[in-house]
């Protein structure tokens, strides 16, 4: 059985290898860096794929947030609704600019923002609310929307673990998720769903106006040459990361499936088990299962993780501590109680997930996972 890990990139590439590396060789000997055909052709293609207006590739998927938040015109002090469960980017970014979060429950099964809470956070200063498809699964984004809608409030998903994943409104509607609100922000980091051989990350919105100002802040602020009208920054996906995540994005259904595929299997092994809750699929939505994440019922999970980790499965704990308890925002006066978000925190674990899994290695993450439950 080949060794398991948590994201299996080096097999993944094996695969690729005869696309990849006379492409590098092709960028490299025409020295094409920054602002190559790869990153135009990239951004049409995933125009295309998400079947949105406009993509702008930027450097990472915090930048994504970062310049979407800055394209919105808000004002220091305004608020952001976001949830407290998500990787620390989301909400860092909503600090750095001058702004406050305001973290909201996240729903038990779904494991992003529970609709039904928005209203009790709105204030007179609520600008806009960052949904988080967490782990992959889509957000409620019809009851967000609407919300959003009818209080006058921006929508920036964060669709950095959700790439590829399908929302469907009640209308029968389908769109892919990051191109529900009105920008929608992703990250290429190597092991997201698409991901690239480094840094990458990219912003989508079908607002002309908002495209134009993305664009703008993420060049510097630049109008035309040298003329510089907003204060903005320096985020670009560079040549061959774009040429590797054109290979790649050629293939993301297929790695989805893979997956999809290997999700069903764990499913499948452990429905039914009284000590653990396996993900939630919403009828709303396909799941792109950046992670498979179990939630343990009266299971020690640092028990498991041990366990599992002396018979060589590695498995994760994202996230440990939600942020509404990090430090970096203990300056806010953050009066928040999130009973289901402190309980995920700590009830919470990923096995491994990837495009390359294979049955034998499902089948011994597995068997190890039943031993350490029936012995304890
Ligand atoms: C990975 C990730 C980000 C940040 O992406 P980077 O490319 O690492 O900057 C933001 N939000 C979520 C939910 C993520 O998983």
């Amino acid at each position: 059985m080949k060794k398991i890990q948590m994201v299996d990139l080096v097999s993944q590439y094996e695969k690729i290898k005869p696309a990849v590396l006379p492409l590098m060789e092709d960028i490299m000997s025409k020295a094409q860096f920054i602002n190559g055909p790869e990153v135009f052709a990239f951004k049409n293609e995933l125009e295309d794929y998400l079947g949105v207006k406009h993509v702008i590739p930027c450097a990472n998927g915090t930048d994504a947030l970062q310049i979407s938040l800055m394209s919105l015109g808000l004002k220091p002090g305004d608020e952001v609704i976001t949830p407290s469960f998500t990787y620390i980017a989301t909400t860092e970014v909503i600090a750095l600019l001058g702004l406050k979060p305001i973290f909201v429950e996240v729903d038990p099964k779904t494991f992003c923002i529970d609709p039904e809470v928005l209203s009790a956070a709105l204030t007179p200063r609520t600008r806009a609310i960052v949904p988080v498809h967490l782990y992959g699964q889509s957000a409620n984004m019809e009851s967000i929307m609407s919300f959003a809608r009818a209080n006058n409030l921006f929508v920036v998903e964060d669709n950095a673990q959700a790439i590829g994943a399908e929302y469907l409104f009640s209308s029968g509607e389908q769109q892919k998720t990051g191109t529900i609100g009105d920008i929608g922000c992703t990250s290429f980091f190597p092991s997201k769903n698409l991901g690239c051989f480094g840094d990458g990350g990219a912003i989508c919105t079908n607002s002309d106006e908002l495209a134009a100002k993305i664009k703008m802040i993420a060049n510097h602020g630049q109008s035309k040459r040298y003329h510089h009208d907003v204060v903005g920054c320096n985020s670009r996906l560079d040549n061959m990361q774009a040429g590797i995540l054109r290979i790649k994005l050629r293939k993301l259904d297929e790695y989805i499936a893979a997956r999809r595929k290997a999700a069903s299997f764990y499913d499948n092994a452990f429905k039914g088990n009284s000590c653990l809750e396996v993900p939630f699929r919403s009828s709303n939505s396909t799941h792109a299962f950046h992670q498979y994440t179990l939630k343990l019922k009266g299971v020690s999970r640092d028990g498991l993780n041990q366990h599992l980790a002396e018979k060589g499965i590695p498995s994760m704990i994202y996230y440990p501590i939600p942020a509404h308890k990090q430090k970096m925002f203990s300056h806010f006066d953050l009066a928040c109680e999130l009973p289901v978000t402190d309980a995920l925190t700590h009830q919470v674990i990923s096995l491994p997930m990837h495009t390359e899994l294979e049955e034998d290695q499902l089948n011994f993450i597995i068997d190890e996972v039943n031993t350490y439950i029936n012995l304890n």
